[in-house]
């Protein structure tokens, strides 16, 4: 297969630059039935997240809509907002349905500490407000944690505070990401997810991000075809297929079930490369955004190859020769991480295996000496 860049011109349109051509380092197939995309810089201006989607050949993509490490950022400046629209309209994004935002990663609606839960919902509301201000359908966060607070609690502080963003907002669909299961995280078991949606009041303004890395850290194996329709049974039993807003695209550092997030390369991780492969084929993901988190080096050029090769892997059949020689390339190319990550996965298993085992003998004990005092 080629994944060499594929040189792409669009003339610009506006009289005053007709001479000039922008070029982009990756041709868009706006042909592919698939909105294939990545999570795309924005620094120097908002509207520069377009010309990056654009550069590396996105169907659609993510960006932060404000610093994701602080509280308080600058307002959009209008100029950026009609420069925004006018490159969405040139560009052929849509951007209720091409475009999904990231939530910062401190916002936590399910905060036991009210004041800290406010906090989170005022920088919450501000960036669903950004999303209004572009014009922007979809906006992704991450539901947050119960703290060392009770679970079912924290579930529904979480929807009322979806409930008030909504009645604050005019449009926009507050996606939920499901999580890689550390700690006391919402959203790492489907159920959850569904708990949440159910207490919802205006359920056409909820929706629901898989992020495949954090699907496999939580456990649920997708890394075949047989697991794949089973989690994805799972989903349509316990959520159902109407939420399913989009997809977050990433190989997995860790192995299954090590609740840990660490994003991988297409190929290289624990996944392998037959997920990604499934995903090009299924039709049900097709008109939803498929975005791309993985590692990038130092700049956005290995989200245009995995564009290129997300494309390349649509009606591909598993024993295809070129398809198994692509996976087993990349399989190579992240054997040395994935040495090192099973690594430190066995030894914290074996180590909490060693504390549960020294706790039930404790148990055991205890159990002992009290059944003796009541004899
Ligand atoms: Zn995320
Ligand atoms: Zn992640």
């Amino acid at each position: 297969m080629s994944t060499k860049a594929v040189k792409n011109t669009v003339k610009k349109t506006s009289a005053k630059s007709a001479s000039k051509q922008v070029e982009f380092k990756y041709a868009r197939d706006t042909k592919c039935k698939f909105k294939f995309g990545a999570h795309v810089a924005m620094a120097g201006g908002i509207s520069k997240a377009l010309t990056n989607a654009m550069n590396i050949g996105a169907n659609s993509f993510a960006l932060f809509l404000k610093s994701p490490r602080k509280w308080v950022s600058p307002d959009i400046k209008e100029d950026e907002v009609a420069k925004f629209a006018e490159l969405c309209q040139k560009y052929g994004y849509n951007p209720r349905t091409d475009i999904l935002p990231h939530g910062s990663y401190f916002i936590n609606l399910a905060n036991p500490d009210a004041e800290k839960e406010e906090k989170a919902y005022g920088s919450f509301l501000d960036d669903l407000k950004r999303c209004e201000k572009l014009n922007i359908g979809l906006y992704n966060f991450h539901p947050g944690s119960s703290l060392d607070g009770d679970h079912k609690e924290a579930l529904k502080r979480l929807a009322d505070n979806i409930n008030r963003a909504i009645k604050d907002t005019e449009f926009v669909k507050i996606v939920i990401e499901n999580m890689a299961g550390h700690g006391n995280l919402i959203g790492s078991n489907l159920q959850d997810i569904k708990d949440v949606i159910d207490m919802v009041e205006d359920k056409t303004r909820v929706g629901v991000c898989i992020d495949t890395c954090h699907t496999f850290a939580a456990g649920y194996d997708i890394s075949n075809q047989e697991k794949f329709d089973e989690f994805f049974k799972l989903f349509e039993d316990t959520i159902g297929w109407e939420y399913l807003s989009a997809i977050h695209l990433n190989d997995s550092k860790a192995p299954l079930g090590a609740n840990r997030d660490l994003h991988q390369k297409l190929g290289y991780g624990f996944l392998g490369l037959e997920v990604f492969r499934i995903i090009a084929n299924f039709p049900k993901l097709q008109n939803i955004p498929i975005v791309l988190e993985t590692p990038v080096d130092k700049d956005d050029t290995v989200y245009g190859e995995e564009i290129k090769l997300l494309e390349w892997l649509q009606d591909k059949k598993s024993d295809d020769v070129e398809y198994i020689a692509k996976s087993e390339e990349l399989s190579k190319l992240g054997a040395k991480e994935r040495a090192e990550h099973l690594k430190k996965f066995e030894t914290k298993t074996s180590k909490t295996a060693k504390a549960n085992a020294k706790r039930a003998l404790q148990g055991d004990i205890g159990d002992m000496l009290s059944k003796k005092k009541k004899t």
